[in-house]
């Protein structure tokens, strides 16, 4: 396998496109578009997935080591237009997969061999072990702790609706490890193996009705010491990477209706709504579909300039910029589906997709402004880190953690 680390945009644009011409088949693109994927992952779509990481274009500014082509990041998005223009997956993913980024910036050489490959053609399903019933806005305030013991860490403690818990092999825990320094620095952050006696999970119930975030019972677990990322005590910074690429896929985008129904044209959805409720003549729905869309498109912007600066190392404060946009746009998107579908939006279940699909969209908008940290949270980052006002107060920021009061 050559790699193109000298080739100029345009060879590399013409390799690409070839490249998908050929493999990108009419059978392979009809059966993964056409599947509707939330947390399990097609054999179709793992096969798509390792054909695409030994082509060498899922990660291709990372370094040959580790799948990619170590080219720089602007060729690496001519590499996922092209792929986007097709609508072929599995591109894009040294700025979007959240677990390999996260391992391949902090893991250990053992870890990363183990788990790289794995994650990038989604054979290994993740979760993250962050919340506690204690501690989700502050989630430095967590009590689930890790001590070490030989070559293993020892975990006890609670978690709280963690998505995917119950199909994971493998979950981003951060655990405190030091009791006697204050609240953030005594933290590490792990891969800790979910298949095991110590985990027990238990599904909870969504506004959605369905169950895909779990509480996590946590009994003397078990973590290899080599499945620490970063330094022990260092597992803030870890996560604040972590949540910066959370932040970004969430910030692109949601997961799109429940029906089933697939729209047939390549309208903006909200214009085939109203198009098909014969509404789009009424001039103050037009204003605010254009407006939503308006939005949609500028936070699209917003996110590739995010996106661009992750890239460059830091963990950029307008990824929250983009959370919070989003977050307000879904919720909007879902509101607008009520109104131009008006009393039909009562209706739902199967033989009213798109009533079903409305008020679906709209419960499922509380997804964005909670996980990956609320909308207030995310104004907090942006008053503090982009528009430089006073920090919130802290008193709990400077003490020993053992000391801190609870209730
Ligand atoms: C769909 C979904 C999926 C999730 N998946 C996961 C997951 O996989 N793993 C995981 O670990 N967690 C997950 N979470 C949990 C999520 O990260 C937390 O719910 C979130 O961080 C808020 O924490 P909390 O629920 O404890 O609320 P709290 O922190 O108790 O907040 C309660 C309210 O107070 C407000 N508030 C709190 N602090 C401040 C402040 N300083 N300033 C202003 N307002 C404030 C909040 O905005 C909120 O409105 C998920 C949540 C949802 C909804």
């Amino acid at each position: 396998m050559t790699t193109t680390s000298n080739t100029n945009d345009e060879s590399l644009r013409q390799e690409v496109k070839a490249w998908l011409a050929e493999n990108w088949t009419q059978d392979i693109s009809k059966e993964l578009l056409n599947e509707q994927i939330y947390w399990e992952v097609s054999a179709a779509r793992k096969n798509w997935l390792k054909k695409v990481v030994e082509a060498r274009w899922a990660v291709p500014s990372w370094p040959e080591e580790w799948h990619g082509r170590a080219i720089a990041n602007e060729q690496a998005s001519i590499i996922e237009r092209e792929f986007a223009k097709v609508r072929a997956p599995g591109a894009g993913q040294d700025r979007n997969n959240l677990w390999a980024n996260t391992l391949l910036a902090q893991g250990q050489q053992g870890l990363k061999e183990k788990l790289i490959g794995p994650l990038l053609r989604s054979e290994v399903n993740m979760c993250l072990l962050y919340s506690e019933p204690g501690a989700g806005s502050d989630l430095a305030g967590i009590r689930t702790r890790a001590d070490k013991q030989g070559d293993h860490y020892l975990v006890n403690g609670q978690k709280v609706w963690t998505s995917g818990a119950a199909t994971a092999e493998y979950g981003m825990l951060v655990a405190r490890t030091n009791w006697d320094v204050p609240k953030h620095q005594g933290i590490s952050f792990f891969f800790c193996p979910m298949k095991q006696s110590g985990i027990e999970v238990r599904p909870l119930k969504q506004i959605t009705n369905e169950s895909h975030f779990n509480e996590v019972f946590i009994t003397d677990a078990t973590v290899p010491a080599e499945n620490i990322l970063g330094a022990p005590g260092m597992g803030w910074q870890v996560l604040n990477m972590a949540l910066a690429y959370e932040r970004s896929s969430m910030g692109e985008g949601a997961r799109g209706p429940r029906s089933g129904v697939k729209q047939t044209n390549k309208e903006e959805p909200l214009i085939n709504l109203a198009r098909e409720a014969s509404r789009l003549d009424e001039p103050h729905l037009r204003q605010q579909i254009a407006q939503a869309i308006a939005y949609k498109k500028l936070n699209a912007l917003n996110t590739a300039r995010a996106k661009a600066d992750l890239s460059q190392g830091t963990s950029s404060s307008i990824m929250s910029l983009g959370k919070l946009a989003m977050s307000r746009i879904l919720h909007e998107e879902g509101r607008l589906r009520t109104e131009i579908l008006g009393a039909e939006s009562l209706l739902e279940g199967a033989d009213h997709p798109r009533a079903e699909d409305a008020n679906f969209l709209s419960l499922n908008a509380y997804f964005t402004s909670i996980g990956g940290g609320t909308d207030q949270v995310q104004r907090n980052i942006i008053g503090e880190r982009v528009l430089g006002l006073p920090k919130e107060p802290e008193v709990d920021k400077t003490i020993a953690f053992r000391d801190v009061r609870t209730s």
